[in-house]
């Protein structure tokens, strides 16, 4: 809650912890809430899916803490992020944790709060721009359509499909008729849309997938259910990518607008 104390600092209160959500990497989408946190904060703790063009609304003194994975290395354990925030709370700071796309979209913000919250540090949630809404908005994909589809679902790809006690039941998705979103499947692609197909989705359902979204690197192939995890694999596409499966993604071939001159002017992305 903003203090009557607080006014010298715009409206962020001393020793609450925002959960920001960062939105999938043009800085013209963060919220105007996030930007004015960002520019109040003492300290920014931020994940690897932050893009630099965000971190750059950060002030010059700002305290700033990586708390992702360098190279793929061993990065911060939950409990350490977790000990760090409370600890920069309780030294009276204006502490922003920054985190890709929106922070209760699989980005841990629950957890967090959780955490937060038992140790009765005060906090707050900023919403952010999900991967899934930016990628499908430059990418010319309405996820939704009269015509096609009537609902989305935004799933995790992490987990591998062939494992036995795998919790999550493509062959149920494949069966909705709606928008299917994968985060964190790039590396399980092939075993998804397998399942997908076992589960009776035909292989030309029309299917994309969409690599560093919104950012200067920003890469898009469409293709179908049948075809898309060879492109993917032909065309070297990776994390951090979201896949969209339904027949929305017809929509890209007239729709698609972010073309490199745009991506360009957003700055050139992750290095
Ligand atoms: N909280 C985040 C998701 C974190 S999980 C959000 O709401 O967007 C990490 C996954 O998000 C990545 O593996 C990828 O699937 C997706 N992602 C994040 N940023 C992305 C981007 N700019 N383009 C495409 N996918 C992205």
């Amino acid at each position: 809650m903003p203090s009557a104390g607080s006014s010298s600092r715009g409206s962020a209160a001393p020793g609450t912890v925002y959960l920001v959500g960062a939105g999938p990497g043009d800085p013209e989408l963060l919220t105007v809430k996030a930007r004015r946190l960002l520019g109040e904060a003492d300290a920014v703790v931020y994940d690897q899916l932050v893009s630099p063009e965000v971190l750059a609304a950060v002030r010059a003194d700002c305290e700033r803490v990586f708390a992702g994975k360098k190279g793929g290395g061993p990065g911060f354990q939950q409990d350490d992020i977790d000990a760090m925030l409370v600890r920069l709370a309780r030294e009276g700071k204006i502490v922003v944790r920054l985190k890709g796309g929106d922070p209760f979209v699989f980005g841990r913000g629950g957890e967090e709060a959780e955490y937060l919250a038992s140790s009765g540090v005060p906090f707050e949630i900023v919403p952010g721009i999900t991967a899934a809404l930016g990628a499908a908005a430059y990418a010319g994909i309405p996820l939704t359509h009269r015509a096609s589809s009537s609902a989305v679902v935004f799933l995790t790809g992490h987990e591998d499909p062939s494992k036995a006690n795998s919790s999550i039941r493509w062959e149920e998705y494949a069966r909705l008729g709606a928008t299917l979103c994968i985060y964190m499947g790039m590396r399980n692609l092939a075993g998804i849309v397998g399942r997908l197909q076992e589960g009776g989705m035909a292989g030309d359902t029309p299917a994309a997938i969409i690599q560093e979204a919104t950012t200067g690197r920003h890469r898009v192939i469409v293709g179908t259910l049948a075809t898309i995890a060879a492109r993917a694999t032909a065309e070297h596409f990776e994390a951090p990518a979201v896949v969209v499966i339904g027949d929305v993604v017809a929509h890209a071939d007239r729709l698609a607008w972010f073309g490199p001159a745009r991506a360009a002017a957003v700055g050139p992305g992750r290095t």
